[in-house]
């Protein structure tokens, strides 16, 4: 049994030095230089002479020194001790605090480090470590100052700081798992950055030989063989587009793409666009309109062609995800000094959990393998990327069921003011 000794009688002090120790922890950095500062701590608030931290080690199976009080003890850093017969072990594999008084003769205390140390352990105190019901270490005291017994306070003590010891092991575990988990992603971005950027531009090369050489056949083979001819050309020039799609993305990435500075009517693009898809869309008994005003109002500076992509892209998808008798419109308006191009389409919608990802690479809301339109899930990608080439932003909001609305805003930019560092004229 414990000697009772009821009050704690450094309760001021105990708090202070446990707010100190939480701040601490609130704002750590390097664990090490924590459990140092721990250690202190335990001494301190428990008088003793030393204390020490020793944490589980997992590839070598045994409890090392990771934290003394003690500038004599500061050899024992990362060494270890038995996982049998020794107090750290019993508290460690039995999860149970203990205190032993007497500890002259006590057959538990590894008496190495003693010798080693040349060191006399006459009275020890140690609570377990736990993250998540699990032991990953132990704290421990050892010697009162003045020679007397451990008590039930000393025990509180010791628990409350072993409890803010496993909450710091248990960040630290966390931030290093943040930390690699960002690396791995970062790694793994970089990977789909170089496979889109190699295979982009390896396959350039045979795609455009087989599309000559079929071009070539197909008016040599005569009638017999061109409907043949035509499949090739036609699944050829589908391979193109997905080709010129990643190229597109990997000088976006690569900060390769450059804006040809130029000057040019949003109404006039929006009303080729919309052109271009009216045969499909009557095909599809969609009803496709568009509306922008005359003249030069929306008259921006930058690149036609990349507009041209981002908006095509855009209706492409509100046509292919709109059922007949559906509608398609496309309205261009000045607001301050951006143009903004909307997109609406009464199509099946994109559920809300999906909207913020859509402009990401290779996203698409249904599987890959089971949908039902083709597409790689790079054509919102690539219109992201040709509007914030131009300074410009992107957004969708939809409803499942309902339809959605894509809109882009693009400043105003006479041709002149685009001279900003990272715009290049072409050629
Ligand atoms: P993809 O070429 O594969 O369609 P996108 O990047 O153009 O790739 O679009 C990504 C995904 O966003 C599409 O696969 C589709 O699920 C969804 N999406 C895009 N536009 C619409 C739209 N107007 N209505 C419904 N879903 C859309």
């Amino acid at each position: 049994m414990l000697p009772e000794k009821a009050d704690l009688k450094h309760s001021e002090q105990f708090t202070k030095r446990m707010l100190e120790l939480s701040r601490n922890i609130a704002s750590m950095v390097d664990l090490s230089s924590i459990l140092s500062k721990i250690t202190v701590i335990a001494c301190d608030l428990t008088n003793s002479q030393e204390a020490s931290i020793l944490l589980y080690d997992r590839t070598s199976s045994d409890l090392r020194f990771q934290a003394v009080a003690n500038h004599k003890r500061q050899k024992l850093l990362k060494t270890s001790v038995p996982l049998e017969a020794s107090v750290a072990d019993r508290i460690f594999s039995t999860a149970v605090p203990l205190v032993i008084n007497d500890a002259e003769d006590d057959p538990r205390i590894f008496r190495e480090i003693d010798q080693r140390l040349d060191f006399h352990t006459h009275s020890i105190m140690a609570v377990p470590l736990t993250v998540d019901q699990a032991a990953i270490g132990v704290l421990e005291t050892i010697n009162k100052n003045d020679g007397s017994n451990y008590t039930e306070d000393d025990l509180t003590i010791l628990e409350t700081i072993g409890a803010q010891t496993s909450l710091a092991v248990s960040i630290a575990n966390l931030q290093r798992k943040l930390q690699e988990s960002d690396t791995n992603i970062r790694n793994l971005d970089r990977m789909k950055s170089d496979f889109i950027a190699i295979a982009s531009h390896e396959l350039r090369t045979p795609l455009g030989l087989i599309l000559g050489h079929a071009t070539f056949l197909k008016e040599t083979v005569g009638e017999g063989l061109s409907d043949q001819m035509e499949v090739i050309i036609r699944s050829a020039m589908r391979l193109k587009s997905i080709i010129e799609d990643l190229s597109a993305i990997a000088q976006k990435e690569e900060g390769l793409s450059r804006i040809r500075n130029t000057e040019f009517s949003m109404s006039a693009l929006v009303e080729e666009v919309a052109n271009r898809f009216k045969e499909v869309s009557a095909a599809k008994k969609i009803h496709l309109s568009y509306d922008v005003p005359d003249g030069d109002s929306l008259t921006i500076g930058g690149e036609r062609e990349k507009i041209d992509v981002a908006l095509t892209n855009i209706v492409q998808n509100a046509v292919i995800f709109t059922d007949a008798n559906g509608q398609v419109g496309i309205k261009a308006e000045r607001a301050g000094d951006q143009v903004k191009v909307f997109v609406v389409d009464t199509g099946i919608g994109i559920p809300a959990t999906d909207v913020e990802r859509i402009f990401d690479r290779f996203y698409q809301v249904e599987s890959h393998l089971t949908r039902k339109h083709g597409g790689m899930g790079l054509g919102l990608s690539i219109a992201r990327g040709m509007v914030e080439l131009h300074d410009g932003e992107i957004w969708c909001e939809s409803r499942e069921g309902t339809g959605s609305l894509f809109c882009f805003a693009l400043p105003i930019k006479s041709s002149r003011d685009m001279t900003a560092a990272r715009l290049f004229t072409a050629d």
